[in-house]
């Protein structure tokens, strides 16, 4: 099976107010897959949906419906030991290690005790065994030294390099990066997702990556999903959402990207509006409010997915045969009219 990871029609709802009357659809059917050894990027920003699909992949969360699957097998009807397993094979990276690491811990017994909680290694020595490698797979020099240092003690990068030691050293299946790069410089940036990549490539793995940036995407995805407002609103091969994007939004979030040829007193584009208000979702697309180029179709109906590609699809009416032609972004090709199908 190729497939490690999938998600069919996954949602999940919150209810608040005093008598639960008020609900929100924090994720709204969302589908994908995370094939073996390759890296998928969920792209979106803040509020869209993200960690909440995050926190019901970790089991943190149940969906209010849907399926996840790991390897073949749904995730809300693991056993305990099932469960543990799923742990094991499923390792979280988070965007801040310091919230991650107990400060009153040394690395080498945060590290021994995530291996005896996953069961790994014997006998103490070959635990600390272990962790003297993953220190060293992952550029950290001397882990003699670095396993009895205090979490304090260490830079923000590799506090990082840590917590991609400990996840590796229980042999994952999937890395699952939430934001791994946010809070370090860009130089530590390019350095952690060197060693990632590096990672996937000599084991296999493959990585789960959740990020608001599209610049660690373009440099670490295979495939790519644009989420906004809780629903995946385009999706397809990393060439294909960076050179032929088909949807407004994606458009906005790759012109929102500086570059290097930019005029440096130009001012960087930023897409106008705030994301809608889930508590009172907007009838038809969720977008359309920040849209250029809303229709009267858009205020009414939710676009379907359209096929643009193959392996690439969209949601949004202008793929629709009766759209009219529209100019995209300077740099973007025409979106593909005529023959499109709904998914
Ligand atoms: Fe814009 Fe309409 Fe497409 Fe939504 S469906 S992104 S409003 S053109």
């Amino acid at each position: 099976m190729n497939k490690v990871l999938e998600l069919e029609e996954v949602s999940r709802t919150f209810s608040s107010g005093v008598f639960r009357t008020h609900t929100v659809r924090a994720v709204d059917r969302v589908s994908f897959a995370l094939e073996r050894g390759k890296t998928f990027g969920l792209v979106g920003n803040s509020g869209c949906g993200k960690t909440t699909l995050s926190r019901m992949i970790t089991r943190v969360l149940k969906p209010s419906g849907g399926r996840i699957r790991f390897e073949g097998e749904d995730i809300a009807r693991l056993d305990r030991k099932g469960s543990r397993a799923y742990h094991r094979r499923v390792q979280i990276i988070f965007q801040n290690p310091e919230a991650s690491q107990d400060p009153s811990m040394r690395i080498r017994d945060s590290l021994l005790e995530s291996m005896a909680i996953h069961r790994l290694g014997e006998s103490r020595e070959e635990r600390m065994e272990k962790i003297r490698a993953a220190l060293g797979q992952v550029g950290l020099p001397n882990p003699e030294l670095v396993a009895k240092r205090y979490p304090h003690t260490m830079s923000g990068g590799q506090r990082q390099r840590v917590m991609i030691a400990m996840a590796m050293a229980c042999n994952p299946k999937i890395l699952f990066a939430d934001e791994p790069t946010t809070a370090l410089d860009v130089t530590m940036q390019a350095q952690i997702l060197d060693l990632m990549n590096h990672l996937k490539e000599k084991r296999g793995t493959s990585i789960l990556l959740i990020t608001h940036d599209l610049g660690v995407v373009a440099k670490m995805a295979d495939r790519i999903a644009v989420m906004y407002a809780g629903k995946i609103v385009e999706y397809g091969d990393a060439r294909q959402v960076f050179y032929r994007p088909s949807h407004p939004y994606t458009w906005g979030l790759l012109g929102a990207m500086p570059n290097l040829i930019q005029d440096v007193k130009s001012e960087l584009y930023a897409i106008p509006g705030t994301p809608p208000d889930l508590y009172a979702p907007p009838k038809g697309c969720a977008f359309a409010a920040r849209c250029p180029y809303a229709m009267e179709a858009c205020l009414k109906e939710d676009p379907p997915e359209f096929a643009c590609g193959q392996g690439h699809g969209s949601r949004c009416w202008l793929l629709d045969p009766r759209a009219p032609d529209v100019t995209p972004p300077e740099g973007i090709p025409p979106l593909p009219k005529g023959g499109s199908d709904h998914v």
